[in-house]
């Protein structure tokens, strides 16, 4: 890319989370493959993103270049409104056989938020075909859904500046965010708050929406399968539906195929994106039980209110299905825990560190929480000066490198997270 290009991209185009007057930089990459992001001035990094939790096989994976392009020499895109096709076909029947127990009917979508923006819909026509009023949810502090308004209304309200938006987003309720950490003693007062709110409103509430286990972009905690029991039994004692948020979790990220496997629980809805087309293309899916489907397919409008132009893109459907395929040949189980033994084995000693106020692993997900904010760009640019790719943010330094990573690629990723964390001038006053 020339110099032109990047000022180009300066004065023109957004990126996630940016300032378009005074942008962080970016790094041209010009070719991914495996575990590497390559500069276009030919530097090689190592990955420790999968670019969002996304690429689990790696980069330029053969297998789903070759499943992409055999559905392009068919059909890159159809609708899907009257019309159906094999690759959707083959990827809903794994997502039914592979999700938890009880769900049955798959909604495909375009992103992770969209998934959000269906499940909540879905749960509201359920409660408006059985003629009740119910149109609240309740959820976590801490959490994040995503970007569009109803995802955005369930979001963490601080995290995600509620107050911008003031008049504009439904009012729905917070529960206290979990506090008794994934391998901690269960304390039964961490549910208590929750069970309060749950309890109180109960009557107006369309469902709770969580994410299971780990709460990602809103802290990167880790909590206590208890706490997701105990949301469950509340939930079913209660009668109101409980969405779980995989989009992050989803596919072995956790070490379980799906974070609600922690704690052997089934949600009434759950979304998934991300890594579920192995983090080639756009996609997302909401799944729910055949009694919600059925109660929303009997109410007033006699179907489901949702139907994006590139439903079911048959490009996105055939990637999708060969990486769930892989995903199941290539013995993830053995991969993510080799990675969390040795993520174990290389951040957990860094909570000795005077800038470092937590360190956490689970399942391939490593995070150092430190006690200042990080200097993104001064950060950024000291990692890649190290080789490797890590994108920080906040008080945040996270690993959640793709499956096939080798060792010795990820020795370099936590050898750069100790390095960093002994330079005071990384962080922020
Ligand atoms: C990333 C994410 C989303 C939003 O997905 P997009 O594809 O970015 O719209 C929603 N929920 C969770 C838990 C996520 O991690």
């Amino acid at each position: 890319m020339t110099p032109n290009d990047l000022a180009f991209d300066r004065d023109h185009i957004w990126h996630p989370y940016t300032s378009m007057s005074k942008p962080l930089p970016v790094y041209p990459v010009v070719a991914a493959f495996e575990t590497t992001l390559k500069l276009d001035d030919g530097r090689e990094l190592t990955d420790g993103m999968s670019s969002w939790w996304a690429a689990i096989h790696g980069y330029n994976h053969p297998r789903l270049n070759q499943a992409m392009h055999a559905q392009i020499a068919q059909m890159s895109h159809v609708m899907f409104g009257g019309i159906t096709h094999p690759s959707a076909v083959a990827l809903c029947r794994r997502l039914v056989e592979m999700t938890p127990q009880g769900l049955e009917c798959v909604f495909l979508a375009d992103s992770g938020s969209v998934a959000v923006e269906v499940s909540m819909k879905m749960a509201l026509q359920y409660w408006q075909a059985r003629g009740e009023k119910r149109q609240r949810f309740l959820t976590l502090r801490n959490g994040y859904h995503g970007d569009t308004f109803a995802a955005m209304s369930v979001c963490d309200p601080q995290n995600s500046m509620h107050s911008l938006y003031q008049g504009y987003l439904p009012n729905h309720l917070f529960a206290a965010a979990p506090a008794c950490g994934f391998d901690d003693e269960w304390q039964e007062n961490d549910i208590a708050d929750f069970a309060w709110l749950l309890t109180q409103h109960a009557h107006e509430l369309a469902a709770v929406i969580l994410e299971p286990i780990v709460q990602g972009a809103g802290g990167m905690r880790f909590y206590h399968p208890r706490y997701l029991q105990a949301v469950r039994e509340l939930c079913d004692s209660h009668n109101v539906l409980l969405i779980a948020d995989e989009i992050a979790t989803g596919f072995g990220r956790t070490g379980k195929l799906f974070a609600c496997d922690h704690a052997g629980i089934a949600p009434d809805i759950l979304c998934v994106g991300k890594a579920l087309t192995g983090g080639t293309m756009t996609l997302s899916a909401t799944l729910t039980t055949r009694e919600v489907a059925n109660t929303i397919s009997n109410g007033e409008a006699g179907c489901f209110m949702h139907g994006p132009t590139f439903m079911g893109n048959p490009l996105a459907c055939a990637v999708a299905s060969e990486s769930l395929a892989m995903l199941q040949e290539n013995q993830w189980q053995q991969q993510v825990s080799a990675i969390e033994t040795q993520l174990r084995a290389g951040l957990l000693p860094l909570k000795a560190q005077p800038e470092v106020a937590d360190a956490r692993v689970l399942g391939a997900i490593g995070v150092i929480e430190t006690r200042r904010p990080v200097n993104m760009a001064a950060l950024q640019r000291f990692f890649v000066e190290r080789g490797v790719w890590i994108r920080p943010f906040g008080k945040l330094i996270y690993l959640m490198p793709p499956y096939i990573i080798q060792p010795q690629a990820l020795k370099k990723l936590t050898d750069a997270i100790a390095e960093a964390v002994q330079q005071p001038g990384l962080f922020l006053d």
